[in-house]
Parts: C-alpha cells; structure tokens; sequence
C-alpha cells in the first residue's frame, strides 16, 4: 500500500517536473526560434527579393503593353521586362516609343 502512495506520489512530481521543463522549454525556443528561420531563409532566396519579403514571386510591369507579369515569367530585355517573348522583340523594333525620356 505504501508503495502506491510512492507511485501517485512520483506521478504528481514527474508532472510538475515536466510543466516546468516545458516552460523552460517554450522560453529557450522563442529565443533561438528567429535565429533558425532565419538560417533557413537566407539559403533559399536571393538577395533580389528581398526588396518584399511577403512575396516570393513579386510583379513586374511589362514595358510594351503594361500587363503584369510574374517576375519569375518575365523576359527581361535591354533593361526593361516583358510578359512575353514576342513583345521584347515588338519593343526592340521601336526603340523610342512611349518610353522614351
Ligand atoms: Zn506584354
């Protein structure tokens, strides 16, 4: 019977043994959390994008009719962008068209 009392007694000690590991746990882990998301992040996106971080795949303006483009779908040419091929060249062909400074 004594060794019950033990056993219920130990229960209760791991339990609040484990609250307050828990609780060191939780604190320990806000302090390295940024840190180690961090770490992650910087391997995967360029330097590019950081300009915004909320969008991995932020839109460019293409320069011959003005839709918006995913920046990873856009061509990019003589330094402006483009939603597709065929008006990066169409651009070319008039070089001082509405753009022009
Ligand atoms: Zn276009």
């Amino acid at each position: 019977m004594r060794q019950l009392l033990l056993l219920i007694f130990v229960f209760f000690a791991s339990q609040w043994l484990f609250k307050k590991l828990k609780r060191a746990q939780a604190a320990a882990g806000a302090q390295a959390g940024p840190q180690g998301a961090g770490a992650t992040r910087a391997s995967h996106g360029p330097a590019a994008s950081r300009s915004a971080p909320q969008l991995p795949d932020p839109l460019v303006r293409c320069a011959e009719c003005g839709v918006h483009t995913p920046k990873s779908e856009a061509i990019v040419a003589a330094g402006h962008r483009f939603c597709c091929t065929d008006h990066a060249q169409r651009y070319a062909a008039h070089p001082t068209g509405r753009d022009a400074r």
